[in-house]
């Protein structure tokens, strides 16, 4: 018998409950889980809650790339490189002494903090360069930056296989602001808001780096071709203020989960028209942003957006994603 059948039964039999009441209960679970567990590792959680004792083997958690990290999930098990080990800081607790140490890990998708106390600090005996799996893992947001921590059951184990990490900057601390109390030069701040417009303009860019110039065409007459950022602007507003915000290419590539070449190729396929109808679904979402302040030549304060996800609407992401692909913009091959 399937693993999932088995203590979805033992549940049914201990509880008196119907099937289907079992499984409507599962599910809801892994709900209230993002969908980020297997429906086995729900089912050991409902079991669990009716007390009823099942052991478990199943692969209880899902894997989550660290792009995907929000404060407040649970059961989770990510594939990441050790990027760099910090030393061990020392507090003072009720009954003696308590330690704490940081690792900043990486995967493809970006960077992150993973917190390890008192005996998780012996038993983790990885270098950095290392690759690992943490399994069973949870996260938990700390000065607007996700930590992934693990509890009783979680484990870190050495995984055979590579890990490609891009990125290999820390993670920033945000402080959590309104657009109307942001002033320059604070740096990293965090905002509720919603995307009040996007301004209509290529979104390609040729920034030389090197005269730091815009160029029309890819190609600087002093340092050859540039290699072409995608910039995004518009305004975000909350219910204190409003704020000009720019949004760069990896930004813009995480949030779409589509790539720079996928977006040049939809643009000079179709024009930027095709692509600005795909951003005016992101107005009237209301979203967590991430961000560093920077000011005008004019003096006025804009935000930088390093990381934005909707507050409310889980789905919105993977719908941009189809929509790029019915646009011509995302091959799947
Ligand atoms: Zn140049």
């Amino acid at each position: 018998m399937e693993e999932f059948e088995e203590v979805v039964k033992k549940i049914v039999e201990e509880t008196g409950k119907t099937n289907t009441e079992v499984l409507e209960m599962i599910y809801k679970k892994q709900e209230e889980y993002n969908n980020l567990i297997s429906d086995v590792g729900a089912a050991y959680l409902v079991a669990k809650e009716f007390g009823i004792d099942v052991k478990s083997t199943a692969n209880f958690t899902k894997e989550i790339k660290i792009k995907d990290l929000f404060g407040g999930l649970n059961s989770i098990r990510l594939k990441v490189k050790v990027l760099k080990i910090f030393p061990i800081n020392t507090f003072k607790k009720e009954d003696g002494e308590g330690r704490v140490m940081n690792i900043l890990v990486g995967d493809e998708t970006g960077t992150a903090r993973l917190v390890l106390w008192n005996e998780q600090i012996d038993d983790f005996k990885f270098k950095e360069g290392s690759s690992i799996e943490i399994i069973n893992a949870y996260t938990k947001e700390r000065n607007g930056m996700t930590e992934i921590r693990i509890g009783m059951y979680g484990i870190i184990r050495e995984y055979d296989g590579e890990i490609e990490v891009k990125d290999t900057s820390i993670p920033k601390e945000y402080v959590e602001k309104k657009i109307a109390e942001i002033v320059f030069p604070e740096e990293n701040i965090k905002v509720n808001a919603y995307i009040q417009k996007i301004f209509y303009k290529n979104p390609i860019i040729y920034y030389c780096r090197e005269c730091s110039k815009v160029y029309e065409t890819e190609t600087c007459k002093d340092h050859g071709k540039i290699n072409p950022i995608i910039v995004i602007s518009g305004i975000m507003e909350d219910e204190t203020s409003n704020i000009v915000f720019n949004m760069f290419t990896r930004t813009v590539e995480s949030f779409l989960n589509t790539n720079k070449e996928e977006i040049i190729k939809l643009i000079e396929n179709k024009g930027y028209d095709e692509f600005y109808k795909i951003l005016e679904n992101m107005l009237d979402i209301k979203y967590e942003i991430k961000g560093t302040t920077k000011e005008t030549q004019k003096k006025n304060i804009e935000i930088n957006v390093s990381y934005i996800k909707p507050i409310n609407d889980e789905k919105y992401v993977g719908e941009k994603i189809s929509q790029l692909k019915n646009s011509g913009g995302v091959s799947d091959v």
